[in-house]
C-alpha cells in the first residue's frame, strides 16, 4: 500500500475520498495496460537514441523497420548495407529498448540505385532465402515511370515467391492516380491482397484498399493523417484493416505519435477498436 494510500486510512478519510483515489489509480492503469502498440511503419535507423527512449516509455512495445535511404544509391553495395543495417544492427539497438521489430526490406521508388540492380534482387532473395527479414518493403511507386513500375513488379515477384507481406509505398504528389496504378500492378501480378499493406493512404482511399482486401495504413505525421482523420476513418468504417504508423525517419515526424493518437481517440472510440489499429491489425500481418 502507497503511503498516500496508508494515510487515507489511517485518518479515517471519508468513503468519497476512497473512491476518489482508487478511481485515479485505475483509471492511470486501465489507459497504460489495455492498449498495446506497434508502431506499424518506421525506418527508426534514421533517429537517435533519445527517440527510441521516448518510444519505449510511452509503452510502444513494438515497431516495423522499412527500407528507405533520403539519397539515391550508386550501387547494389548501398542498398546491401542498409539491409545488413536494419537486420543484424537496428534489430538488436531496438531490443535493448525492449522494442520487439520486424524488418522489411525492399527498393523503395525513390532509393533505386543507378546500377547492379539485379544484384540487389539477387539480396533480397538470398534474406528471404535465410529467413533474416519478415517482409518486402517498402517498396511502390513515386511517379509511376516506367523504371519504378519495372522495379515494383521484380519486387512483388519476389514477395509472391516467398509468400511475404508487402509494404506499398505511395507518394504524397498526385496520390489517388499513383495508388490507383500500383493497385492495378497488385492486382494483374495476381497478388494477395490480405498480404500487402498500402500505406500513407488518404481516408478517401481506405475504402478502395480494404476493397481489395489489403490493410490500409494511415501514417500521423505533419502533412499526413491526423488522429481526428483516424478517429472520423474508423467511426465511418471501423477499425478492421487499418493500420497506423509514425514513419518516424529524416522527414518531420512524431516518434511518441501512436501513443498521442491513442490518446486522443480513447476519449470517443473502444480500447477493443483502438488496440486494434495500433497493435492487433499490423501484428496478425507481421508476427508470425
Ligand atoms: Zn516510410
Amino acid at each position: 500500500m502507497s503511503s498516500y494510500c496508508r494515510e487515507l486510512h489511517r485518518e479515517g478519510a471519508d468513503e468519497y475520498d476512497l473512491i476518489f483515489f482508487y478511481t485515479i489509480v485505475v483509471t492511470l492503469c486501465w489507459g497504460v495496460a489495455t492498449v498495446r502498440i506497434i508502431d506499424s511503419h518506421t525506418h527508426t535507423y534514421l533517429r537517435g537514441p533519445e527517440d527510441l527512449d521516448l518510444m519505449a516509455v510511452a509503452g510502444i512495445e513494438g515497431a516495423v523497420v522499412c527500407s528507405y535511404l533520403p539519397v539515391q544509391p550508386s550501387g547494389a553495395s548501398t542498398l546491401k548495407d542498409l539491409f545488413n543495417w536494419q537486420i543484424g544492427v537496428e534489430s538488436m539497438r531496438l531490443s535493448s529498448y525492449h522494442i520487439d521489430c520486424r524488418v522489411a526490406v525492399g527498393i523503395h521508388p525513390r532509393s533505386i540505385p543507378t546500377n547492379e540492380i539485379e544484384l540487389v534482387y539477387d539480396r533480397l532473395i538470398a534474406i528471404f532465402d535465410n529467413e533474416t527479414a519478415t517482409a518486402m518493403g517498402e517498396i511502390g511507386l513515386e511517379v509511376g515511370s516506367k523504371e519504378e513500375i519495372d522495379v515494383f513488379v521484380q519486387q512483388l515477384r519476389i514477395a509472391k515467391d516467398y509468400a511475404r507481406p508487402i509494404i506499398v509505398h505511395t507518394p504524397k504528389n498526385n496520390k489517388a492516380a499513383v495508388f490507383e496504378k500500383a493497385l492495378a500492378i497488385l492486382k494483374e501480378e495476381d497478388v494477395d491482397g490480405s498480404k500487402v499493406i498500402i500505406d500513407h493512404l488518404t481516408p478517401d482511399l481506405v475504402p478502395r484498399a480494404r476493397e481489395f482486401g489489403a490493410l490500409a495504413g494511415l501514417t500521423i505525421r505533419p502533412g499526413g493523417a491526423s488522429p481526428g482523420d483516424v478517429e472520423a476513418i474508423i467511426s465511418k468504417c471501423g477499425p478492421e484493416g487499418v493500420v497506423l504508423g509514425s514513419d518516424i525517419g529524416d522527414s518531420p515526424s512524431d516518434p511518441l505519435a501512436l501513443p498521442r493518437t491513442v490518446r486522443q481517440l480513447m476519449r470517443s472510440l473502444s480500447a477493443r477498436d483502438v488496440e486494434l489499429i495500433v497493435y492487433s491489425n499490423i501484428r496478425a500481418l507481421m508476427w508470425f
